[in-house]
């Protein structure tokens, strides 16, 4: 097959964002080129996410603009991968016939042989295994894209949680960890490539080694990690509040490498939603667990994820949401309005919150947090922070960007050459999103981990 030029869309979490870097390796590495713009593609590629609300309405959205480009380029391909692809599978060709290839979560490093097999054939299909092979998993991860100083790395796959309102565990499939040696082996090539920073990948990390159950649990991958030379920084994510074990906790005191971030979703401050949502965790030991971790770590930022308008989610329950936040005061959360999800629990479930209700409810909710993160953000001012630079901020001007311990952005003026290094800046102004920052005149820089003169590329 002649080389494609092939532009790849991303819809989602940050598990989906790893897998279209492997994608996007997978394909260069079968001779495409990768490009900027979907009009200049031969091969499209949306990588879907089911979580977020109305996932497959967006998607046919953003299909209908490419069949446009069909229209024009009847030699475009067009593929569509992900949760959505995985539940959906063929019934996904009646609603959008113009797409000629179907590929789930299972089947991602079979899309460059896919891809030719459309091409030669003309034939549209859908390839939607329902579990992985293991033998094959491994040599998938082989394949990694790393950014020049940050990198993500998949420890587990899958989940056995259930949740009530999660389709996950249905199209991502059973846990699966990945042994440890194999995961330590490749954060040292990463290392050993210049990357100073790994964000350890699982929808439930903390339950990592438990299935197949190995010698390393969570905290013990966390520790040996830690000793790579060279190695920065290490975060993960996401964390359930029922696995977080105490040993875990007792790491973000102990192992200086582990970032003083956690992502742990509550979802909801009431007890009595929690139960319905199948969370298996109360609003007190979730505040017991905030506790110790902020014991642990005094600076830990903490964020979350909430959903609102979960079926039969009363204004008092509602009322018991804002008052967990206003005890916790989270450094950022990501809310949503509870939509059904075909073939969860949740979908079944009666007394559903009308939509005006869902939407007043969310506009308090983001009110409330946005002060909460300010508040954070503002804390931070006047405070010497340091900051591994990523790379040139948007902002332009001279400045670049990076990320403090506590995972909030910075952009102050500063060198490019600083790319990869821990630099000492101090925190001037805070806003919700990001802070701003200067470097005294004698920068305090630390030690360029990264093999000489490679060059950088951001993402
Ligand atoms: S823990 Fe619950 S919300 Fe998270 S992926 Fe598993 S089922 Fe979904």
């Amino acid at each position: 097959m002649d080389s494609l030029r092939f532009y790849v869309q991303t819809f989602g979490c940050q598990m989906n964002d790893h897998d279209s870097g492997v994608l996007a390796r997978l394909l260069e590495e079968a001779g495409h080129l990768e490009v900027a713009r979907p009009d200049e593609a031969d091969l499209i590629v949306v990588n879907t996410c089911a979580i977020r609300e109305k996932a497959e309405q967006k998607l046919f959205s953003q299909l209908g603009r490419y069949r446009l480009l069909k229209d024009r380029r009847p030699d475009l391909t067009i593929a569509v991968g992900g949760c959505v692809a995985q539940d959906a599978g063929r019934r996904l060709f009646r609603r959008a016939p113009y797409v000629d290839l179907v590929f789930g979560t299972h089947a991602l490093q079979d899309v460059p042989d896919l891809v030719a097999r459309v091409r030669r054939t003309g034939r549209r299909i859908a390839a939607t295994p329902e579990e992985q092979d293991p033998e094959r998993l491994e040599a998938f991860y082989a394949h990694h894209r790393a950014r020049a100083v940050t990198a993500y790395v998949t420890v587990m796959q899958g989940c056995d949680n259930y949740c009530a309102y999660c389709i996950v565990p249905y199209v991502r499939g059973r846990e699966l960890s990945r042994p440890a040696d194999e995961v330590v082996a490749e954060v040292e090539r990463l290392v050993a490539q210049g990357v100073a920073e790994v964000s350890l990948l699982g929808q439930n990390v903390n339950s990592y080694g438990l299935k197949p159950r190995g010698e390393t649990d969570f905290p013990a991958l966390v520790r040996r990690l830690a000793r790579i030379p060279g190695l920065l920084r290490i975060r993960f994510t996401t964390s359930h509040p029922k696995d977080l074990s105490d040993d875990l906790i007792r790491c973000f005191g102990e192992v200086p490498a582990l970032m003083p971030h956690i992502h742990l979703p509550l979802q909801s401050g009431s007890d009595r939603v929690l139960e319905a949502m199948r969370r298996r965790y109360t609003v007190g030991r979730y505040l017991s667990l905030v506790e110790r971790l902020r014991q642990a770590r005094p600076e830990i930022a903490i964020t979350s994820d909430m959903i609102v308008g979960f079926p039969g989610e009363t204004e008092e329950d509602f009322r018991a949401t804002l008052e967990v936040m206003e005890r916790v005061r989270f450094d950022g959360l990501f809310s949503f309005k509870f939509s059904p999800r075909p073939g969860t629990l949740a979908a079944r479930l009666p007394e559903p919150v009308p939509e005006p209700v869902k939407e007043e409810r969310l506009a308090r909710l983001q009110a409330l947090q946005q002060a909460h993160t300010l508040e954070r953000n503002q804390a931070l001012v006047g405070v010497v922070r340091p900051v591994l630079v990523e790379g040139p901020s948007k902002a332009g001007g001279g400045q670049v960007s990076g990320r403090t311990p506590e995972n909030k952005i910075v952009n102050f003026p500063g060198d490019p050459a600083w790319v990869g290094r821990e630099v000492d800046v101090r925190i001037t102004a805070a806003a919700v999103n990001s802070l701003r920052g200067e470097v005294p005149a004698a920068p305090s820089v630390g030690p360029d981990h990264r093999p000489g003169g490679v060059a950088c590329t951001f993402r």
